[in-house]
């Protein structure tokens, strides 16, 4: 509907123009980039996307092999509710006193960095949890080079904390695990451990690579130990960037503080921000007037993998938002501006998903390696009838990636994975739960349910063979 009135044509003559190229389309559906600049050239207009440009506005350089400088590894903890993560992250803020220092952490800015004992660094983003990670990660931002993924050994290997651990597996995160709560008496690390074997999670002292350190966020024992194991994975990482160019990065939080004006986090990723840049981030830009670091002191500058908070722009940016630094004041204005103005053409998309329609076509146009699906189900069984039967329909052109899957509800955090990963969904005998439906249709990603394991199967068979009859 939209295409057709901007190029004055009747709607029906583009479904008739989608028609011819196999495509089955309804009026208020949005096509692809591809698709749409088919059917506009069909009627002798070219398509031009806006947001790509912007985005390409910013220049990102090449680094030179030389001026890559090591930098701390950023890390979030994870895990299920109650398994310790804010226990975990207040025993590290409480007890890391870096020498002058005269207190711990009092600051919450969203982000803060400690120093070991041997001078080694480690950044922790204080938003725990894997929804937060992947919300980020769905708005294009990677921040985290490794995730902590707490257990309780007191309880069991839950829910959330699979959850956990597909969401950092589909980020390529590494994971360390700290296995919390020992100084409970109920305490069972091995069990534990046993599970994690069971999901195909070696640990090191089960004879496998993944780290895994016993720990008690209440009294701080192996917190220390855990800490020297983040930073042997983040050694293998080789964790490098540039400080020597204007600051980017990403936006950890944002807010307006009624005496100081907005404020916003910002973990610098590369290059070095200083007081005077003149910043753009997300929709908003501005001049930095000063800079914070988590305990309240004033800082003039912040290089790599350093969270600061700022003041001096126009209005908060969103968690998640990427920050550049301009040399021209007018510039990082413009863009800003820009930005705003498509934000409100709502029209405009900047992403589109996969949906199980489209995989033939995409398949058919060669560009389509690898499938991601998330599969929730009402039992354990059906889960992994299901997942043997999805991995058997993987082929020389396209491999299926089941990316997480679970016994319960499609949730929004399911969605969010989908969307980070460009998933779709397959639910058996569960529905989307709570918001999960709207997020879904604001994220454009693919739900399928299904009550009859052998209707599924032969969907994706179908779809991908490019047979599919569209859903109506
Ligand atoms: P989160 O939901 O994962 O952030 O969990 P919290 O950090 O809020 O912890 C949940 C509860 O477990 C709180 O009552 C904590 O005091 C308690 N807790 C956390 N870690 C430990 C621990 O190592 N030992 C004991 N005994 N209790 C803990």
């Amino acid at each position: 509907n939209e295409i057709a009135t901007m190029m004055e044509v009747s709607v029906t003559r583009i479904i008739s123009a989608c028609m011819s190229l196999g495509i089955m389309v309804t009026m208020n559906q949005r096509l692809d980039a591809e698709t749409l600049s088919i059917v506009a050239e069909e009627f002798g207009y070219e398509v031009e996307f806006i947001t790509a440009d912007i985005e390409e506005a910013i220049p990102e350089e090449e680094d030179a092999e030389e001026d890559l400088k090591p930098r701390a590894p950023i890390v979030t903890v994870m895990g299920h509710v109650d398994h310790g993560k804010t226990s975990l992250l207040d025993y590290i803020r409480k007890e890391n006193v870096i020498a002058g220092e005269s207190g711990g952490i009092t600051q919450h800015i969203g982000a803060y960095g400690v120093t070991l004992d041997d001078g080694q660094k480690i950044t922790f983003l204080d938003t725990p949890g894997h929804e937060a990670f992947t919300a980020m990660r769905a708005r294009g931002a990677q921040v985290t080079d490794i995730a902590i993924i707490v257990v309780a050994a007191d309880d069991d290997i839950m829910p959330q904390t699979k959850e956990a651990i597909s969401h950092a597996q589909a980020a390529g995160v590494p994971i360390v695990f700290a296995i919390n709560k020992i100084d409970k008496p109920t305490a069972n690390v091995d069990k534990i451990k046993e599970g994690l074997a069971n999901m195909n999670l070696l640990v090191e002292d089960w004879g496998g690579k993944i780290q895994s350190h016993d720990i008690s966020a209440k009294t701080g024992q192996g917190v220390k130990e855990l800490l020297e194991k983040v930073l042997l994975e983040a050694e293998l990482l080789e964790l490098t960037a540039n400080p020597d160019k204007l600051g980017s990065g990403t936006v950890v939080e944002a807010f307006l503080d009624k005496g100081r004006g907005y404020v916003a986090t910002v973990l610098v990723q590369a290059g070095t921000l200083e007081i005077g840049d003149y910043v753009l981030a997300g929709t908003h830009s501005g001049k930095i007037k000063a800079m914070f670091d988590e305990r309240g002191n004033n800082i003039e500058k912040a290089g790599p993998s350093i969270p600061v908070s700022l003041l001096g722009l126009d209005g908060a940016p969103q968690a998640g938002d990427k920050f550049h630094v301009f040399e021209d004041e007018r510039e990082a204005k413009q863009i800003a501006v820009k930005r705003t103005q498509l934000q409100r053409e709502q029209s405009v998309r900047t992403q589109r998903h996969i949906t199980l329609d489209e995989i033939g076509r995409r398949i058919a146009l060669g560009d389509f390696k690898e499938l991601n699906i998330i599969l929730k189900g009402d039992v354990d069984g059906s889960v992994e009838a299901l997942t043997d039967s999805f991995q058997k329909l993987s082929t020389d052109e396209i491999h299926i990636n089941i990316i997480h899957k679970a016994v319960g509800a499609i949730t929004e955090s399911d969605v969010l994975l989908a969307s980070a990963s460009d998933a779709i969904i397959i639910g058996f005998n569960v529905r989307p739960m709570g918001n999960a439906r709207i997020v879904a249709d604001r994220e454009e990603i693919d739900i399928r349910t299904y009550s009859i394991i052998y209707d599924a199967i032969n969907d994706l068979k179908d779809a991908m063979e490019g047979m599919l009859s569209p859903e109506m």
